[in-house]
């Protein structure tokens, strides 16, 4: 337990209120106006304007993607090589072996989907419904992304996991994550020897790939952020990142959240320096995505112990410094 507080504006009276964070974050709904009793927080699915990609960005994320977008062309060669072919083959391949998503099919999800793009604040690329027994959701593509979802992960998961989930691949598009990330996984799959990337050889590679596949790592506690906004609730990622990485249905009344929070904590210790290098070379070798959920949820519990989380949840007007 920590002694933080946070301080919101109300925006119905306008009156400054100050609360202890901890207890805030038992239950956000609570947290109401001293003045007018007016909920402080908007955290009933209520869309967030004005929210913005730095606001969520986590300090890691930003440092490591500035390195990759200062390698000489990368981008703009990668838009070029990767771009509209393999937007297309994307959007084809979902088209003709998912369900595309919408208000008549499968509308309940359509709607979390879009309750999920209003809390982010971003126009939501197409939703495809894939049938898989891994409780999983991507981001494909390179310049015109589309999210999908698996079957596994809409029937074993609550509501709001899925908003937080859908949330967090919505977060990846807002943050711009989604051409560097494809080119992660494509590099996983050892699909670069087939695309010829380039021309570049896999030696000229090498330093670059191991850039990527740690801010890949790093793009994950941004998008961590992204779900934790678009649900506004703590206790529904953390039964996310549980289920995820290791909820049993069969054992729901056993998991432990309390017990799940300390190996979050005990997992950010043992990291030393350059593990999440060795890690991610590992992961990428073995073709797996979101991995290390357990360690992510140290950083997520950290974040929502800010002023920046809750200046997001009260839609916060935030200061940014004016030029001169
Ligand atoms: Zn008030
Ligand atoms: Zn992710």
């Amino acid at each position: 337990m920590t002694n933080d507080t946070a301080t919101v504006t109300c925006r119905f009276c306008g009156t400054q209120n100050r609360f202890p964070v901890e207890k805030a974050l038992l239950d956000l709904t609570t947290v109401v106006c001293g003045n007018c009793r007016m909920g402080l927080l908007r955290v009933n699915g209520e869309p967030l304007t004005n929210i913005k990609a730095e606001d969520i960005a986590h300090p890691w994320d930003k440092e490591a993607i500035a390195k990759l977008r200062s390698i000489p062309y990368a981008e703009e060669l990668l838009k070029k090589v990767m771009g509209s072919t393999l937007d297309k083959l994307t959007l084809f391949e979902h088209m003709g072996g998912a369900l595309k998503v919408g208000p008549r099919q499968a509308p309940s999800l359509h709607r979390m989907y879009l309750e999920a793009a209003g809390r982010l604040d971003v126009d939501p690329p197409p939703l495809f419904l894939v049938q898989s027994p891994i409780p999983n959701a991507y981001t494909a593509g390179a310049n015109k992304p589309v999210v999908s979802i698996t079957s596994a992960l809409v029937d074993k998961f609550d509501e709001r996991s899925i908003v937080g989930v859908l949330g967090h691949e919505l977060a990846h598009v807002k943050l711009g994550h989604v051409l560097f990330r494809t080119l992660a996984v494509l590099i996983a799959r050892g699909a670069l020897s087939v695309l010829n990337f380039a021309g570049l050889a896999n030696i000229a590679m090498q330093p670059i790939k191991i850039l990527l596949f740690k801010w890949y790592q790093m793009s994950e506690l941004s998008a961590d952020r992204g779900e934790l906004v678009a649900t506004g609730s703590l206790a529904a990622h953390v039964r996310t990142s549980m289920m995820l990485a290791g909820g049993s249905v069969k054992l729901a009344n056993e998991l432990d959240v309390a017990a799940f929070i300390d190996q979050a904590h005990e997992a950010e210790q043992m990291r030393e320096n350059d593990m999440l290098v060795s890690i991610s070379e590992m992961f990428a070798n073995q073709n797996r995505t979101h991995p290390l959920g357990v360690w992510r949820v140290h950083h997520a519990l950290q974040w929502s112990r800010t002023q920046a989380f809750f200046d997001v949840l009260a839609g916060q007007e935030r200061v940014h410094a004016l030029p001169g």
